[in-house]
């Protein structure tokens, strides 16, 4: 194990003057102002960006529009998938390049970048590749006597929306944005992406490994900027659809933005405050290791991973106690020591909301709460013990390596404290008593409950919130039906 090599190509996109990736092309508009790229390990500046004004977003929105009617239209489902395919190995092929990019601006440690974004990336690519073959509509007998003795039948298609909008976050945006990509390509849709201003430039190099995949110009674009970039797309008129993955608060004000925008589709994937309840029977030390690497994965940035942990009293003082233990022997340091296990925040704004948190906390620590004093927004991963559920460090989201402990007593409490909060992203359960387990199960206020594992993503299983973590499903063949219109047709004969 090792500290990572930058290779020669990374260093050189990096020291790109990046535009905007429209129409096949890097658009530079010289008068919009540029952001900075920091890297969240060092402080260090890598790279600039530009932030889109309104004029951008018109032109990558016209371009991804007119590749819907021109182009996009005229490809068959079959190589649709060939495409989408193709694209998947190109990623395989440039993995290592990927994932540094993604280490250099999210502060991702390079194995995680690796192994899991760039890794899924390719896994998702292909699972959507997959489903462009597989969307169909019905044949429907009608249900009402036929007048006059004709006949008559029913069926319905499945229609792609057009032009949509992918709004994505600083935590995956490799993989989240391959997400949104392979949704719409899949569905014959077009696509815009607005990356977070953190972390743009991985998804600026899928653009371009998309062009060579055979994908033509304008299905994919993408538009760097902040949230005002945003905005800009999900007034625009040919955007049909947004497909947003984010935080609670700015849920909300594109889900009222979209309505004022006639009822525009949204989809919306956000924030959790998940929970993990650890039943009496299971042996905390057999448990331990695997929901820690669930929980501080990213270092907690991950919408799924548990900050809540329930624990049965029996069982409380030996999990504080050996959970305290794990976390004291982290390896915290730079992402691209692949020997590292715990790296920084992935930006500075970020990194003040977590210290917020961690000063809140202050006498309520169990093991970490400290800043690390060095170059980078380091902190330790923090175990935090909760008495009353109102305290905020039970309730808000604080996205960071921060995790609450609470004991129960028995499973009315459980269910009880479980579902008080506004979130419903995911939950766990650790048991091996199958039938408490099943009967836990559909009183969960969650969309995704694992049993005996955490954060754990697969294409084939649909992923989406319930409560104010969401609306709409990703994944399997759920998120087809928001990206189609779906039409009904009645003929008589
Ligand atoms: P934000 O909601 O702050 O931002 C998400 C994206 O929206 C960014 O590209 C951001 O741009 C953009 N944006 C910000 N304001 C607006 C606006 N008014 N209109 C349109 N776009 C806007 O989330 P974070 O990037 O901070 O990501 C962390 C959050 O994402 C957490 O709450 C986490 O739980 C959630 N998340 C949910 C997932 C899920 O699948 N449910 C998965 C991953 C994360 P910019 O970055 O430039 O501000």
């Amino acid at each position: 194990m090792s500290t990572v090599q930058i290779l020669e190509n990374v260093q050189n996109f990096m020291n790109r003057s990046h535009g905007h990736f429209i129409h096949g092309k890097t658009v530079q508009n010289t008068h919009e102002s540029r952001i900075n790229i920091i890297n969240p390990a060092t402080e260090q500046r890598v790279a600039t960006i530009a932030d889109a004004d309104q004029a951008t977003v018109d032109q990558a929105v016209k371009s991804a529009h007119d590749a819907f009617v021109n182009a996009w239209a005229s490809v068959s489902p079959y190589e649709r998938s060939l495409k989408l395919n193709k694209l998947a190995d190109l990623v395989e092929q440039h993995s290592e390049e990927l994932a540094q990019l993604e280490t250099l601006t999210s502060g991702k440690l390079i194995m995680i970048s690796r192994h899991l974004e760039v890794a899924q990336t390719v896994i998702f690519l292909r699972h959507f590749a997959s489903c462009a073959t597989k969307i169909h509509g019905q044949t429907i007998q009608p249900s009402l006597p036929s007048m006059q003795g004709e006949k008559y039948t029913a069926v319905t298609l499945r229609q792609p929306v057009g032009v949509v909008a992918g709004i994505i976050p600083w935590n995956f945006s490799l993989m989240i944005g391959a997400w949104k990509i392979g949704s719409a390509l899949t569905t014959g849709c077009t696509i815009v992406v607005k990356p977070s201003e953190f972390t743009s430039l991985s998804l600026l190099r899928l653009a371009e490994l998309a062009l060579k995949a055979g994908i033509p110009a304008g299905v994919i674009n993408v538009v760097t900027g902040t949230g005002k970039t945003g905005q800009y797309l999900i007034d625009s008129p040919l955007v049909k659809k947004i497909s947003f993955t984010g935080s609670v608060p700015t849920g909300i004000s594109i889900g009222k933005q979209a309505m004022h925008n006639d009822l525009k589709r949204v989809s919306l994937e956000l924030g959790g405050k998940n929970a993990a309840a650890i039943l009496p029977d299971v042996s905390i030390d057999e448990i331990l290791p695997l929901l820690i690497q669930s929980t501080f994965v990213h270092q907690g940035q991950v919408c799924a991973a548990p900050e809540r942990f329930f624990v049965h009293q029996s069982k409380y003082d030996e999990f504080v106690e050996k959970a305290a233990q794990i976390l004291k022997q982290l390896k915290i340091g730079s992402p691209l020591d692949e020997s590292v296990v715990f790296g920084p925040l992935s930006n500075q704004p970020h990194f003040e909301k977590v210290k917020h948190y961690l000063k809140m906390a202050q006498d309520q620590i169990i093991t970490g709460g400290h800043v690390i004093d060095t170059q980078g927004y380091f902190v330790e991963p923090t175990l935090v013990k909760v008495e009353n559920i109102e305290d905020p460090l039970f309730i808000e989201e604080t996205f960071g390596p921060i995790v609450t402990v609470i004991p129960f007593e028995n499973e009315v409490e459980l269910i009880s404290m479980m579902n008080h909060s506004r979130f419903g992203l995911s939950a766990s359960i650790w048991s091996n008593d199958l039938s408490k387990v099943f009967r836990l199960i559909p009183q969960i206020e969650a969309g995704s409950i694992w049993v005996n594992m955490h954060t754990f993503l697969d294409p084939a299983v649909p992923f989406g919130g319930v409560k104010a973590s969401g609306v709409g499903r990703e994944f399997s063949d759920a998120f087809i039906d928001d990206y189609t219109e779906l039409k009904s047709v009645m003929i008589r004969y």
